[in-house]
């Protein structure tokens, strides 16, 4: 994987256009993904730098800082990353996303994030220090080693994934799951998908969002051949195209009335586990209006205000 360092100009906290998370600033420490996962959005952005290489920010951490000094009114929270993961297993990324979350926290800024990547021992002392200001959501489909390699192959294992929310948990930070994308008859599919409610349950967790795989316009054909790899009674070329909540964005994936019974499903073995399952509202219009919580479980106003005098901490 190549890294290609590069300095950030402008301001870095300003809202996201992601419908979930307009309400907030979020901060991507790279451009494009290490992680690889082969559903992944990113890949359809017009500066999507390759699989092979990411552009990696290497002044994030002293614009934070440097914002947060002179902002009157400082953002309550700060999400990572809408497109891609603040946990990549670069050594260059993790030291990135530490200085950055760390510029955030002991400036009493809360962060949130969704990851499929590597926690490590090192955020866990950041996050332990500051759990009232921490917000994680760990994403996580299947325990199955072989999905794992095909759909997301350079992140954390399942099993560490799960090991990951429980260690977060035992710090008391506010943990959820996110079942995201699911796979209709393959990741959602009994026993596969008890094992794994049941994996997340023993973990400390009690809320999951999901989501049924999406496949946008740009990788369609590709991504249709790989479910078609998993499982060959798949047809996801007949899946008719979705809109999700922004309408300017959406993807083929199964119907609303076929995703409504599958996430009432869902929903009934989670409760068997004691974890509350329930739809993304960004990607399910018509059928969620609650939180995903994916940046956090409390709504709250966007920003705090901040006596410009006060020193930054
Ligand atoms: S971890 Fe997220 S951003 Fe990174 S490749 Fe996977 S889906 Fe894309």
């Amino acid at each position: 994987m190549e890294i290609v360092a590069r300095e950030r100009r402008g301001p870095i906290l300003t809202p996201s256009s992601i419908p979930c998370l307009r309400s907030l600033p979020t901060i991507n420490i790279t451009q494009g993904c290490s992680l690889g996962c082969t559903y992944c959005y990113i890949k359809s952005y017009r500066d999507y730098p390759g699989p092979d290489r990411v552009v990696l920010f290497t002044n994030t951490a002293a614009l934070v800082a440097e914002e947060l000094k002179r902002k009157r009114k400082r953002p309550e929270r700060v999400y990572f990353s809408p497109s891609s993961d603040a946990f990549q297993y670069l050594a260059e990324v993790q030291q990135a996303t530490y200085e950055t979350m760390r510029a955030l926290l002991d400036a009493g800024v809360e962060v949130a994030f969704l990851t499929k990547g590597f926690v490590t021992d090192r955020f866990l002392g950041l996050f332990e220090k500051h759990a009232h200001l921490v917000h994680a959501q760990v994403g996580l489909t299947s325990l199955d080693h072989t999905i794992w390699r095909t759909l997301e192959p350079r992140t954390s294992p399942p099993d560490h994934r799960v090991q990951t929310m429980r260690a977060l948990v035992s710090i008391k930070l506010r943990v959820t799951a996110r079942l995201d994308p699911l796979i209709p008859d393959v990741t959602d599919a009994s026993p596969a998908v008890d094992s794994l409610l049941e994996a997340i349950s023993a973990s400390g967790v009690t809320f999951a969002a999901a989501s049924y795989m999406f496949l946008r316009p740009a990788f369609a054909k590709i991504l249709a051949s790989t479910l078609k790899r998993l499982q060959p009674d798949q047809q996801p070329e007949e899946w008719s195209y979705q809109e999700f909540t922004d309408g300017r964005s959406g993807g083929q994936s199964i119907g609303e009335q076929e995703r409504r019974e599958r996430f009432a499903r869902l929903a009934d073995i989670g409760r068997q586990y004691g974890i509350t399952v329930s739809p993304c509202r960004c990607k399910n219009p018509g059928l969620a209006d609650g939180s995903c919580h994916i940046a956090g479980s409390v709504h709250r106003p966007t920003s705090i205000a901040v006596q410009p005098d006060l020193p930054f901490a």
